[in-house]
């Protein structure tokens, strides 16, 4: 298939980094831009001219000291990834993809989306000039409908998950000739999530955190992190040493944390039957499956499940401790970690990022399912 190895798996890109190494600097990158493309070296768009540009990237790492009382760790930063142009952190993916798709000359762009991806492909397609194709579930959030089609996209509402809209978007991608968007079936989405990386050890002034905490549905947000740490590496930006990453996911849709309990170390399976309100985890099964696994083993990580009315309760304690309305997937990241330190996986001397994926708007009007 195209955008994929020949055995199926996700492609990555890859750059001559001893080449720009010299240049390419954290001294060097301080005085740019704010936004993701202050990392263009390390990014898959060689023209400057198709990097299309919202505002996205460069969100802030904010601290967090109430939050961290509360979970009874030493420190907590969110990084608030709810303040990117179509609130959530997918407009990172979604403006590399995009802009790599017009560097490519695609006309016209398709994926299927539990909502945000679709919110953020559409924008960037608007913003790039590029007909956008969303294959959405039929309970996709209201907000986030109106507003790709705020974008002109053109949206397919199907009674069906994720991954049967993935199945529509196979079927225009092979007669229509789409460029096809979908998660980890293109290598440019994950270099636009790797960002973070790169952000959270600027805004940590040149270390990385102890504890990484991120709420995984089809894993590009960890992956792209865990990539991201071994380029800095070879870059000599950081030594050897790793954050511990942890996946969350909702109890109703959590193929990764069942994995992990058992040991599995290529795969996966299917999740059946997924219900979450966090329609962002709502991933019942992902190409990228090895992939996280190998990062939560490499780092001393792990994955835990939240059930939907813990990652309500969390948003609320998030928004009263920090001024921050988190999505429900960033009540998630809260809510582990007392799981996790229960298990002794986090320490009460460690520092830990929580990643809010997306605003609290984008819910508006859904309510926790179990
Ligand atoms: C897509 C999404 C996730 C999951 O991210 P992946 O990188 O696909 O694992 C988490 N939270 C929100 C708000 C999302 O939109």
């Amino acid at each position: 298939m195209i955008g994929l190895s020949a055995v199926g798996k996700p492609l990555f890109a890859r750059y001559d980094l001893d080449a720009v190494a010299d240049r390419f600097t954290p001294d060097a990158v301080a005085g740019r831009e704010a936004g993701l493309w202050r990392y263009e070296e390390v990014l898959p768009v060689r023209n400057r001219s198709a990097q299309v540009k919202l505002g996205e990237g460069w969100t802030p790492l904010i601290d967090a000291p109430r939050c961290a009382s509360r979970l009874g760790v030493s420190r907590v930063w969110i990084k608030d990834e709810g303040q990117n142009p179509t609130g959530s952190f997918k407009d990172r993916g979604l403006c590399l993809a995009v802009s790599r798709a017009l560097e490519l000359g695609a006309k016209e762009l398709a994926l299927p989306s539990a909502g945000n991806a679709g919110s953020a492909a559409a924008a960037y397609g608007a913003a790039a000039g590029l007909r956008v194709h969303v294959v959405v579930p039929s309970d996709t959030p209201r907000p986030i409908l109106e507003e790709m089609a705020a974008f002109g996209a053109d949206v397919e509402l199907l009674n069906g998950l994720i991954s049967d809209c993935g199945k529509v978007v196979r079927k225009g991608v092979e007669q229509y000739g789409w460029f096809d968007l979908s998660t980890l079936k293109e290598p440019y989405r994950v270099e636009g999530k790797k960002t973070t990386g790169y952000e959270l050890h600027e805004q940590l002034g040149g270390r990385l955190p102890d504890s990484i905490v991120y709420p995984t549905g089809g894993g590009t947000g960890l992956i792209g992190m865990w990539k991201a740490f071994d380029e800095m590496e070879r870059l000599g930006w950081i030594g050897s040493e790793r954050p511990k990453m942890f996946t969350v996911q909702a109890s109703g849709c959590a193929p990764m944390v069942r994995a992990w309990a058992a040991g599995e170390e290529e795969s996966a399976e299917m999740w059946q039957g997924a219900t979450t309100y966090a329609s962002g985890l709502r991933v019942p099964g992902t190409v990228g499956d090895f992939l996280i696994l190998r990062a939560l083993r490499e780092s001393g990580g792990g994955a835990v499940a939240v059930a939907d009315h813990v990652m309500a309760e969390w948003v609320r304690h998030i928004g009263t401790d920090t001024g921050i309305f988190a999505a429900p997937e960033g009540g998630a990241t809260a809510a582990a970690v007392p799981m996790l330190m229960e298990m002794g996986l986090i320490s009460t001397d460690d520092e830990v990022v929580l990643f809010n994926t997306g605003s609290g708007l984008k819910y508006v009007g859904m309510e926790p399912i179990d």
